[in-house]
């Protein structure tokens, strides 16, 4: 079927809007209409060939909420008229230990990316949410619980379950001793689900310009990294650090933050590490650890979670013709929000 988005068409040019076909409908798949769709960092790294792999013309989008318009004839979780969402991903194997496990993100033969990624059938690129509709197999589709504010849902897909699955991973809740490092699009979702499940929760941040916000989101305090007499004293003191900062950054001074056992997660792509020392590690049987997404019953455990708990980041509503703007913004960096294209905006 034809349809309409916003695609770069090299690294130079600016998004602009794009007519291009979805697929006819396999029996699994649902064909929604995309309602809302987030903004992530790696939009705007894909746009810019930042890491080297975009395929042009390439149609980014990520954080997809939408209806259910069209269901194939193989399809029994979903019917027309449901409010679904997509992530990061729309296919893997389905066969491997983590695929079976429930761990898609982690497949042994490389999960399908929602934009920039070859269909394991077809071969053709996929393309992302940045548009009015998108063809995707049911079990990649997840489930809007009713409640959730459609128009607020979007960064969870991504912003959410980045931050919601590290905490899952290592167990937080009732007591457990949070730091957060960067409040941003991650950083403040990281703050919320961390609050939700129970824990103390810290944000690291180099000046207290930041105090006021990070207590709003539910934060007990904000620890100024630039303070070494504050962090020596924090020593020894944390469970579980999340790192969202999207640039290279010293992780030296994080690293003795953390208690016996305690890991320091990355969660942002911020390539070669500066050296690290091996002593605080090895004296604390502290941990460096990494973590992607999660997988797709994980995905709709967090939302499920964030509709109970009423947890919506924080977020500044766009027309699509205003994405440009909003990268640059996104690139100025320092916004505690996630933008969230309204895709009633775009006309075809
Ligand atoms: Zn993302
Ligand atoms: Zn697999």
């Amino acid at each position: 079927m034809k349809t309409i988005g916003y695609a770069a068409q090299s690294a130079e040019s600016p998004l602009a809007p794009y007519a291009f076909e979805r697929r006819t409908l396999r029996s699994n798949d649902i064909l929604m209409e995309v309602l809302y769709c987030g903004i992530c960092h790696t939009d705007l790294h894909m746009a810019h060939n930042d890491w080297g792999w975009t395929q042009y013309p390439v149609v980014p989008g990520h954080e997809i909420v939408g209806r259910v318009i069209e269901i194939g004839s193989d399809v029994t979780r979903y019917k027309v008229g449901d409010s679904v969402a997509v992530g990061c991903m729309v296919d893997s194997c389905q066969h491997c230990d983590q695929c079976r496990k429930g761990e898609e993100q982690l497949c042994r033969e490389g999960n399908t990316n929602t934009y920039n990624s070859p269909d394991r059938i077809t071969q053709d690129i996929t393309y992302g949410g940045y548009s009015k509709h998108l063809v995707v197999r049911e079990e990649f589709t997840l489930r809007v619980p009713d409640g959730l504010d459609l128009s607020r849902t979007a960064p969870l897909l991504c912003a959410g379950i980045t931050t919601y699955s590290p905490l899952r991973t290592w167990n937080v809740g009732p007591g457990s001793r949070v730091g957060v490092i960067g409040l941003g699009g991650l950083g403040h979702m990281a703050v919320k689900l961390a609050v939700a499940l129970g824990a103390d929760v810290t944000v690291l941040s180099r000046s207290k310009n930041k105090e006021a916000a990070a207590r709003a989101l539910g934060a007990d305090r904000l620890l100024v990294s630039a303070d070494e007499d504050a962090m020596t004293k924090a020593h020894s003191s944390f469970d579980l650090i999340i790192d969202t900062v999207p640039v290279k950054h010293d992780l030296k001074p994080y690293v003795p933050l953390l208690d016996v056992d305690g890991t320091l997660v990355l969660v942002g792509q911020i390539g070669p590490l500066e050296e690290p020392n091996t002593i605080p590690l090895i004296l604390g049987r502290r941990r460096i650890a990494g973590s992607p997404i999660g997988g797709i019953a994980e995905t709709q455990e967090m939302l499920d979670f964030c509709a109970r708990k009423n947890i919506l980041p924080e977020c500044k509503m766009i027309r699509m013709d205003e994405i440009n703007e909003a990268f640059e913004q996104l690139e100025q960096g320092d916004i505690s929000y996630r933008f969230v294209i309204d895709m009633a905006s775009l006309k075809s």
